[in-house]
């Protein structure tokens, strides 16, 4: 799909104007600075209190680990821990509790401040009392929506982390052992590799629906080193966007339908029909109007008639034909 509204002179099709110009030599300054940056966003990690040593891992790196219910540190994790739901995590808590995202959000969430990008996140509620277990610890059992549980927990005690290098487009993926001193874990012999422990626990799913997420984060935290485009620090409007497609589906779905949104974009007929329904597919919607309204990527295209209204706006506005 191609970008209707590219910045970069060499891609407009018309003449460019004064203000096109301007935009234009701020945006390639912008690229520039994320090209030159080193950016690394930590996802997928659990942590409780107390030093972690990580260690860096590749997927075909081995480590020794077996966490089992005999262990005598057995629900030791699920206490007082700190978990970042993803937006995939939300969806299958919702479907395993056959409600909405929202019902999940106030019932069983806390609002935080996404460490790396500043943006408005959800992180799951330790119950209030004196061990702070998770909400959803049984003692006896261990955690009851096991087959449900978010892509940090599957993770444990890997860490998952993006990086961006230097002169690289896109990210790298690598892991980290996380080491507490209350897991034993790590004392027993049974050695695997990070592929085949992924695998185990079967966190593709999640990382193929949080991907998205996880680009869009990874260039926010950017913003946050150098600024926005122009220099500037993501608006009140740019975290509440954020936010409603990563935590509150049913409210992007509601703009979608609502909203000019449809006549704005170009969404396929198939497309619309499925994401009435599939709130898979709304998010995957969702991470690509994000990418396009905040870094002016080529992700959805705007209507010929809307764009060309646009320009002649912008046109007119600075006294242009
Ligand atoms: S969701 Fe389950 S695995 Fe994760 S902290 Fe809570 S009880 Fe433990
Ligand atoms: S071995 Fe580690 S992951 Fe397993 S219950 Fe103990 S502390 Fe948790």
């Amino acid at each position: 799909m191609s970008n209707p509204r590219s910045l970069d002179p060499e891609d407009q099709t018309g003449p460019l104007t004064g203000e096109d110009q301007l935009m234009a030599e701020e945006d390639i300054k912008r690229r520039h600075a994320e090209a030159d940056m080193e950016v690394q966003i930590v996802e997928a990690v659990r942590t409780g209190s107390g030093p972690v040593q990580p260690v860096r891992l590749t997927a075909s790196g081995k480590f020794n680990f077996r966490c089992h219910k005999g262990a005598s540190c057995w629900n030791e994790c699920c206490h007082n821990t700190d978990i970042t739901l993803t937006p995939y995590d939300i969806l299958r808590l919702a479907k395993r509790f056959e409600t909405r995202p929202a019902t999940i959000i106030s019932t069983l969430t806390v609002p935080a401040e996404h460490e790396g990008s500043g943006m408005p996140v959800l992180k799951l509620k330790m119950m209030d009392e004196e061990k702070r277990p998770c909400v959803f610890l049984d003692e006896e059992k261990g955690c009851t929506v096991y087959a449900d549980r978010p892509a940090a927990c599957r993770y444990y005690p890997l860490g998952l982390a993006s990086v961006k290098m230097k002169g690289h487009e896109a990210p790298d993926d690598f892991y980290f052992l996380v080491k507490e001193p209350h897991c034993k874990g790590h004392e027993e012999e049974h050695e695997q590799t990070v592929a085949q422990f992924r695998a185990e626990q079967g966190v593709d799913p999640y990382d193929e629906h949080n991907r998205g997420w996880i680009d869009i984060l990874m260039k926010l935290a950017s913003w946050k080193t150098v600024g926005g485009p122009m220099g500037k620090a993501p608006t009140t409007q740019t975290k509440q966007m954020f936010f409603m497609v990563s935590s509150d589906i049913d409210r992007f779905r509601r703009f979608v339908f609502d909203t000019r949104f449809l006549q704005a974009y170009e969404v396929s007929p198939e497309s619309i029909e499925a994401i009435k329904t599939d709130d898979e597919a709304l998010l995957r919607l969702g991470f690509d109007w994000l990418k396009q309204v905040l870094f002016n990527e080529p992700t959805l295209a705007l209507r010929e008639e809307v764009l060309q209204g646009a320009i002649a706006k912008a046109r007119a506005a600075i006294g242009g034909t």
